[in-house]
């Protein structure tokens, strides 16, 4: 048996394609284009590049981009000052700030100080515990993403097994949260589960969010799960090669003989979050804007 490999590509460019659609019917309605800000304290490389892909896709759907670049001994009261001025600022529907932040900030009191109803990356207090409560919330697009495919592909999620591998704040947490409120029994699995391996045994959908190379083996999964591979970590470079492969948390090749259904690593859940980001972007302008989405 070999599983069906879930193309992440591919649902990002739906997804994205329905984005530009309401953000060209938002600049028609508003008599403005929607705003997505995007803030980076300091140089760190791979924020450096998921900045630069997130500007370039907020323009490509349609709405204006505002880039924040601050260098790296930026003070907490200046970055505040900017999130605050951000907040207030009628042309911007959505906020992110780019993380990790450098470590003399503190990251918690920068995330709070977002406008929860301008926090596209649902990461504030607020909307975390909107979430909890089952109200209406931007959620982090990387778990919204995840629900979004198993919609898609399964419907109805009620009385699934659900094993959610990592429990952080911007992945596992709001993803266990919206398995649950889709009616899945839901587990959640960390580097303290006992006998990883059985838990995962009994799980429909797997959803790995842990950061460690090919950790969960194929022989751990229920035949015929779906897999959602969060995953990403790239291997030591071998001879030859000049960066070693990326790869997720679930080692694929084992995986496809047992699974039903999996997201490749590169390609899969990866490919799908800056989509979601605009999504919950122009779902917050539609909102800050007072106009009905889709009417
Ligand atoms: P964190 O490092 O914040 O959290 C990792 C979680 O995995 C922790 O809860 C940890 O448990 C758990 N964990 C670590 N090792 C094991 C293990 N051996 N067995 C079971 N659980 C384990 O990572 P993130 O959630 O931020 O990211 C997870 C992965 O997802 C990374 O590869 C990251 O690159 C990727 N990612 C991808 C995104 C995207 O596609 N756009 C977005 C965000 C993340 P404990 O709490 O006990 O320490």
């Amino acid at each position: 048996m070999s599983a069906e490999i879930i193309d992440g590509k591919a649902f990002a460019a739906d997804l994205r394609a329905k984005v530009g659609t309401l953000a060209a019917e938002f600049e028609k309605r508003a008599g403005r284009r929607a705003g997505l800000a995007v803030v980076l304290v300091g140089q760190d490389a791979a924020s450096q590049v998921y900045v630069a892909a997130k500007g370039k896709a907020t323009l490509a759907a349609g709405m204006a981009s505002f880039e924040h670049r601050l260098p790296a001994d930026t003070d907490q009261d200046t970055l505040i000052a900017l999130i605050q001025r951000l907040n207030e600022d009628p042309t911007v529907d959505g906020i992110l700030t780019q993380l990790p932040l450098p470590k003399h900030l503190d990251e918690k009191t920068v995330i709070a100080a977002i406008d929860p109803d301008k926090d596209v990356d649902g990461i504030t207090p607020v909307n975390a515990g909107r979430l909890v409560l089952g109200m209406d919330a931007p959620v982090s697009c990387t778990p919204l993403g995840c629900l979004m495919i198993l919609r898609q592909r399964l419907g109805d999620l009620s009385g699934l097994d659900a094993v959610v591998v990592g429990r952080s704040i911007l992945f596992g947490k709001p993803m266990a949260q919206l398995l649950l409120a889709a009616n899945c029994t839901v587990t959640m699995a960390h580097s303290r589960t006992r006998n990883l391996p059985e838990v995962l045994r009994r799980a429909d959908i797997v959803v790995a969010a842990i950061g460690q190379p090919e950790f969960i083996r194929g022989d751990w999964l229920k035949p015929g799960a779906i897999v959602l591979d969060g995953g990403i970590n790239r291997l030591p470079p071998r001879e030859g090669e000049e960066k070693g492969r990326l790869v997720g948390d679930v080692a694929f090749e084992e995986a496809l003989d047992h699974v039903g259904a999996i997201t490749p690593v590169p390609g899969g859940v990866g490919a799908t979050t800056i989509a979601v980001l605009l999504r919950n972007a122009i779902v917050a302008a539609y909102a800050n804007a007072d106009i009905p989405l889709g009417k």
